[in-house]
């Protein structure tokens, strides 16, 4: 038996085991059978095999309506689990993945904050050593589904006279422990996705750190790829994703003007072109986690979304203005925006070159990491962090 036909019989086994109606017993079954990540080791919810492997698995599932971990644990499943394969102990393993992966415990990534967004590793949240635990105080902001989650990735300075990406450690943090107040921030759609964390004599289980004190930044890097894949590397169906909503308003607006078809077909041809490109990234991708190329696909799809999102309004006319389903106020979305209206996406979309990295940093990375261009400017790089101005 092949490993593709190891995994189609696993996949037959799944579906007939088990109702896809019942996300936390569907999923569990799904971990136990290595159908999670078929890359990750046997018992950790993988098979041992290739990650080209995996759309064996996501597409069969996802045509009979399965639950999508992705949408359930967005944190957890695209960045959390990878970041945990790489560094965490058997012991964080055995009580964390799982869980996650059935988003029984949702994850939330806490790294930017209002000083450090871009040049995350110039971050001031400190966590100092007492014992077998650390003291964290400071604060983070733009922490999506921090009011959910159970566990937070946690990224802070411990040794402050280090340069900034020397002095940093890596801990996952219980969201609901005593000094971690959650605040939530209401986006301009409405919803409240993010929130603003706050540190006050936070105490972190020294057993919590993954990776080694002062490794920080190079488990944080781990997180930040997959991140950037988990974003822009969603390979939806021929005609799917972005481009199914425009041509929904094409078709409903009735246009016939050349020249509207024209853009469209435009963006149509973009969309096809993206992805094909993270089919090829996911198919030449042998290890787990991915390289600086991750970033074509994340900053591809955020401009990508942008424009066609702003097409889709300019198709519409006077009906862009209105917001049918009205402002949901400070509601948390844990969902498929694909199910909401396009004016709603059209004022998420502008968060994507944002998020996950700006677009201007992807051009960075893509510049300096895969065409091999000059360095960007950096004066603070090799000086210690508590010797860098800052306002
Ligand atoms: C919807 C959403 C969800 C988010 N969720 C999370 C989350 O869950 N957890 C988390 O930790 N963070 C999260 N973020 C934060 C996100 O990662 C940061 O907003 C982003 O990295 C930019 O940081 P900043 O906002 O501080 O902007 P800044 O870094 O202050 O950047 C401001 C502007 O300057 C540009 N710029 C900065 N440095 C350079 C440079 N070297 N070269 C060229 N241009 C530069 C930027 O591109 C940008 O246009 C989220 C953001 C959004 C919008």
């Amino acid at each position: 038996m092949t490993d593709a036909e190891r995994v189609g019989a696993l996949v037959d086994e799944l579906l007939s085991e088990c109702d896809p109606s019942n996300a936390t017993e569907f999923l569990g079954r799904q971990f136990d059978l290595g159908l999670a990540w078929v890359h990750f080791p046997e018992g950790r919810g993988g098979l041992g095999l290739e990650p080209n492997l995996q759309p064996l698995v996501d597409i069969p599932l996802a045509e009979v309506g399965a639950p999508a971990p992705m949408w359930l644990n967005p944190i957890g499943v695209g960045m959390g689990a990878p970041t945990l394969l790489a560094y965490a102990t058997a012991e964080q393993l055995d009580r964390l993945l799982r869980p996650l992966f059935t988003a029984e415990e949702p994850w939330c990534q806490l790294f930017s904050e209002p000083g450090a967004g871009s040049d995350v590793a110039g971050l001031s949240t400190r966590a100092v050593r007492d014992g077998d635990e650390w003291v964290v105080n400071g604060q983070k902001v733009w922490t999506s589904v921090g009011h959910l989650a159970r566990w937070g990735l946690l990224l802070a300075r411990t040794d402050p006279d280090l340069p900034k990406h020397k002095g940093l450690t890596y801990f996952v943090v219980d969201m609901h422990a005593p000094g971690v107040d959650v605040r939530p921030l209401i986006q301009m759609t409405g919803d409240s996705e993010f929130n603003e964390v706050y540190f006050t004599d936070a105490r972190v289980p020294d057993a919590n750190r993954l990776g080694a004190v002062g490794e920080g930044w190079k488990v944080a890097l781990t997180t930040l790829m997959n991140e950037r894949v988990a974003i822009g590397g969603i390979v939806p169906p021929r005609g799917g994703g972005v481009i199914d909503g425009v041509l929904h308003a094409w078709r409903r607006y009735g246009y016939d003007d050349p020249a509207v078809r024209d853009e469209l077909v435009h963006w149509w041809v973009q969309a096809e072109v993206l992805r094909l490109t993270n089919i090829r990234a996911l198919q030449t991708r042998t290890a787990g986690t991915p390289g600086p190329d991750g970033s074509i696909g994340k900053m591809i799809s955020a401009e990508l979304n942008k424009k066609v999102w702003s097409f889709t309004m300019n198709l519409m006319g006077m009906d862009a203005t209105l917001y049918p389903e009205g402002y949901r106020m400070g509601h948390a979305p844990q969902e498929d925006l694909q199910h909401r209206g396009p004016q709603l996406q059209f004022l998420r979309s502008l968060a994507n070159s944002i998020e996950g990295g700006t677009t201007e940093i992807m051009h960075n990375i893509l510049g300096e990491r895969v065409l091999g261009l000059p360095g960007d400017v950096r004066v603070d790089k090799d000086i210690p962090w508590s010797q860098v101005r800052r306002s």
